[in-house]
């Protein structure tokens, strides 16, 4: 893979068509093996693919797709939806929450889960290859206390997995870092076991919030200052943050010089976000948040970094 080339589940695109991306949405999955949620089964191809369009009349093009295998991953579902929607997707491929995790990861060692890494992202399933590891995850813990935080050891493993596969592939990872602000814990991990924290993705940065800004940025600065991508990819959803809250951050950030490393999206994983079900469907980026963040003085430049370079530099082989 050229460094100017992007693995897409259609093949390989040149890096600079990839235009306008979301960095972390589900297009085909089900959560509700994990949540119970009926909500959580977006498993309709035809519903998604018309709800795509909307997403394509707003101004995007790509979207990074990082369902993790255990929850509904299907890399063949994602190319007929790229077919069908003319949307450029590119596949994560990862491990979600223990209790969904395959029953031969258990007893896997390491090398093996690299190596499963590795054969997904070199040859795929179907002829569909991955184009990065994600969306990683580690538990979430319902408080913000950084610095408590301890990946439990399977998933530990699984994170040094991903550590030798990037450094066998130079592709990108991309985390879940919910609710307990798991990121400095992840970056640590990935860190020890030489990974490349400038093709990290710190996923959910934007999942709650303290009323003191501060203490928001006292948790996306030090990433951003190891080097790693601070992602704000709960957009949208208003029962954990007001998106004026998400912007408030995002426009601190930008003040700071990190439209680069900063990146976008609103995690759709749910039939009620489906604008056919009354949803704020996969344009509420453009419809809602962007002009949030230009009336906080955010510049049309900043905001295509953070849709157009950022995500173009995290999925561009090293
Ligand atoms: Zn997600």
């Amino acid at each position: 893979m050229a460094n100017n080339t992007i693995v897409t589940v259609t093949g390989e695109i040149n890096a600079a068509d990839l235009g306008p991306t979301l960095s972390h949405e589900h297009l085909y999955c089900d959560v509700s093996v994990h949540s119970s949620r009926p909500d959580n089964q977006v498993t309709d191809i035809d519903l998604v693919i018309a709800e795509l369009a909307a997403f394509r009349l707003a101004g995007g093009r790509s979207i990074i797709e990082v369902t993790p295998e255990g929850i509904g991953r299907d890399a063949g579902k994602l190319r007929t939806i790229s077919e069908r929607s003319g949307v450029q997707i590119v596949s994560g491929i990862a491990f979600y929450d223990e209790s969904t995790y395959p029953d031969w990861l258990r007893t896997a060692t390491i090398e093996q889960i690299a190596d499963y890494f590795v054969r997904e992202i070199e040859e795929g399933t179907d002829g569909v290859r991955a184009g990065l590891i994600g969306e990683l995850m580690s538990h979430n813990e319902p408080v913000a206390n950084a610095s408590g935080y301890r990946l439990h050891e399977m998933e530990e493993r699984v994170f040094i997995a991903a550590a030798q596969a990037q450094k066998r592939t130079g592709v990108a990872i991309s985390t879940h870092a919910s609710l307990g602000r798991a990121g400095h814990a992840q970056l640590d991990v990935l860190e020890r076991h030489g990974a490349d924290l400038g093709r990290v993705v710190i996923g959910h940065c934007d999942a709650h919030w303290h009323t003191d800004i501060d203490l928001d940025l006292d948790y996306c600065l030090p990433i951003l200052a190891r080097g790693a991508y601070c992602q704000f990819d709960m957009i949208g959803w208003t029962e954990l943050a007001a998106d004026t809250t998400r912007a408030d951050r995002i426009a601190a950030l930008m003040a700071l010089g990190h439209a680069g490393k900063v990146t976008l999206s609103t995690d759709t994983c749910r039939l009620s976000q489906m604008h056919r079900n009354g949803g704020r469907g996969f344009d509420h980026v453009w419809t809602s948040f962007l002009p949030e963040l230009r009336v906080r003085g955010v510049t049309e430049a900043q905001i295509d970094s953070m849709l157009v370079d950022a995500p173009r530099s995290i999925l561009a082989a090293a």
